[in-house]
């Protein structure tokens, strides 16, 4: 099982890409998650993308994919993976086709979650993240049963810095201006499967099962 997640952010790939790996055992591979690590770390890959995802701009094509290169042939990646996030150009795109294709491997599904502009600002301005597990809540629709604590592990929740009104909307037209191209891109390789992502989480992860299954 070798998974693409497509969709703007607020879609819902984190989520149903964290469900994948309980059901399925293969690991989620998230680009934004990897940065973020580097970014806490300190690191000099962490300084350099931290100003541009503060901006709402995608970091250099060049640094992804090799995060990617690398993550993809550890040991758990070995069955497959969900990448979440990757691709988001066209030029990742093919640098990705062009890595599996070295290793005689190849994509299996392309997942592209749709929801509406407004549902999306709607989700990322509540939205807060544990700091342990990653497990996401909405002030409205998905409160926690302690303020600011995780449910699942009792970590503190906190807002990403990109989740604010402004950071949204650059990185929604980013998402509209670079990433949409790789929709028609999948499409013509036959194996963009299109989902509606508004709804019941549980309902949408049935759907994405009986699709990639
Ligand atoms: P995400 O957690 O997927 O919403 O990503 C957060 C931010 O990380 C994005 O707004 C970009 O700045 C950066 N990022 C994550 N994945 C990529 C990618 N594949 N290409 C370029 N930038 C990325």
């Amino acid at each position: 099982m070798r998974l693409i997640l497509l969709g703007p952010p607020g879609a819902g790939k984190g989520t149903q890409a964290k469900m994948l790996n309980e059901k399925f055992g293969r690991p989620q591979i998230s680009t934004g998650n990897i940065l973020r690590k580097s970014i806490q770390e300190g690191t000099e890959l962490g300084c350099r993308a931290k100003v541009l995802m503060n901006e709402g701009k995608l970091v250099q094509d060049d640094i992804v994919v090799g995060l990617i290169r690398e993550r993809i042939i550890e040991e758990d990646c070995q069955n497959g993976f969900i990448l979440d996030g990757f691709p988001r150009t066209i030029n990742q795109a093919e640098k990705l086709a062009e890595t599996l294709n070295n290793m005689n491997l190849s994509i299996d599904a392309v997942v592209d979650f749709e929801v509406s502009t407004e549902e999306l600002l709607h989700r990322l301005t509540g939205r807060s993240t544990c700091s342990g597990c990653g497990a996401m809540f909405h002030i409205a629709s998905c409160p926690p049963l302690k303020k600011g604590i995780c449910d699942s592990c009792g970590k503190a929740l906190y807002q990403r810095e990109d989740d604010n009104r402004e950071t949204i909307k650059k990185r929604l037209e980013v998402y509209e201006n670079e990433t949409t191209p790789l929709r028609e891109y999948y499409r013509k390789q036959g194996n963009l499967k299109t989902i509606q992502g508004s709804g019941s989480v549980e309902k949408i992860f049935s759907k994405v099962c009986l699709m990639v299954s």
